[in-house]
């Protein structure tokens, strides 16, 4: 299980400074944080703790059991993202 960061994410890049196993990007000095629409959480390294869920200004990262049922497909974009980037 992991923590997913849902559809309504801003790139305000406020939970990467929180995430003490450093699992969320793109960070905004990577080059595809302009391209990319949302940031992801690597599930590989995710941890749970959930300090970065009081970080998010719009509510956007949910544990995987509480992600909204409309929002499941972000489940499968952050192991895409990582795919990619691996
Ligand atoms: S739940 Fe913890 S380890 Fe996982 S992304 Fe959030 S801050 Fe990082
Ligand atoms: S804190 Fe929330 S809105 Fe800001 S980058 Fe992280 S998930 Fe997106």
């Amino acid at each position: 299980m992991a923590h997913i960061i849902g559809a309504n994410c801003e790139k305000c890049a406020a939970c990467v400074d929180v995430c003490p196993t450093d699992a969320i990007h793109p960070t905004k000095d990577e080059a595809d944080f302009e391209s990319q629409k949302s940031l992801y959480i690597d599930p590989d390294n995710c941890a749970d703790c959930a300090v970065c869920v009081e970080e998010c200004p719009s509510n956007s990262i949910f544990s995987e059991s509480d992600l909204p049922a409309d929002q499941k497909a972000f489940i499968q974009k952050a192991v895409d993202y990582y795919k990619n980037k691996k």
